[in-house]
């Protein structure tokens, strides 16, 4: 097992697929205690039958990001049954992407409220354990789309911007607390992030190219415990990864 992650508990917002779900099972076989959250609750109860049945101990919450009082119970009950929180992995996430001229206002608050909301009601709801505890975790999902602007991806690159900005100056501010701060920005990788989109066109495009060129969701699972398992003295601050084969 990697050292520093066992007996570890980490929070994983959007367990109950893709990218969160890959992190939970890879984490679970590293020895951490696991709370799930999504909105489908079935999705997440069952994987934590199937971490609970291989011998992990997972536990399911079911909860909607965009609601802060949901999140906070999220984060009081990780701690109340396993008396402390060392990771949020604030995952949840979503990319409808579109050109304005589409004028789809409903998804782009969507993605204001899930993308950059969510983040940061989880650092509201996890913020003063870890602060009490001297010591805990964020992991914040970006993207290479919070670094790159493209024609479709506007309003998705600056929900993505803002949580490289609110993680950078949320690492600042909680050093003296000896909390961690990692952001992430994956490229390509071949989850159900596409099914959202509604525009078919752009829909078409993305799935052909991430069928082609996307990792698997266990890429982004390893650097996840790569980041958890360094000594608490040293904290990846930032991540970005491609498929080897992706330009942009
Ligand atoms: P998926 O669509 O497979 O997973 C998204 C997760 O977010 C689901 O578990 C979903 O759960 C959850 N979610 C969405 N809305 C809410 C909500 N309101 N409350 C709680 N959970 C919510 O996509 P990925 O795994 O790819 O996405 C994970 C993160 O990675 C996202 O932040 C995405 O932007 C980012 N990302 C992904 C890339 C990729 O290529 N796959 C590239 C760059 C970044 P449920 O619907 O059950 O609530």
């Amino acid at each position: 097992m990697t050292e520093n992650i066992k007996g570890k508990v980490v929070v994983i917002t959007g367990a109950s697929s893709g990218l969160g779900e890959a992190t939970a099972k890879r984490l679970s076989e590293e020895g951490a205690i696991l709370v799930l959250a999504a909105r489908r609750s079935d999705r997440i109860e069952k994987l934590a039958n199937t971490i609970n049945e291989n011998g992990g101990k997972a536990i399911a919450i079911p909860t909607d990001v965009t609601n802060a009082k949901q999140v906070q119970s999220l984060v009081d009950s990780a701690v109340h049954q396993f008396g402390k929180i060392d990771v949020l992995l604030n995952n949840a996430g979503l990319m409808p992407l579109s050109a304005f001229e589409s004028l789809k206002v409903d998804e782009w608050e969507q993605m204001i409220d899930v993308n950059i909301k969510g983040v940061l009601y989880g650092i509201a709801a996890a913020l003063p354990y870890m602060k009490k505890q001297k010591s805990g975790h964020f992991i914040n999902v970006s993207s290479v789309a919070g670094h790159k602007i493209f024609a479709g991806s506007a309003v998705y690159s600056a929900t993505k911007s803002a949580v490289r900005v609110i993680s950078e100056g949320l690492r600042q501010e909680v050093t003296p607390f000896n909390i961690r701060t990692t952001i992430i920005s994956p490229g390509a990788v071949k989850t159900e992030l596409l099914e959202h989109i509604t525009d078919s066109d752009i829909q078409t495009a993305n799935r052909a190219y991430v069928g082609n060129v996307g990792l698997t969701p266990d890429a982004f699972a390893r650097l996840i415990a790569f980041a958890i398992s360094q000594p608490e003295d040293m904290d990846i601050n930032e991540i970005l990864f491609r498929p080897t084969a992706q330009e942009l």
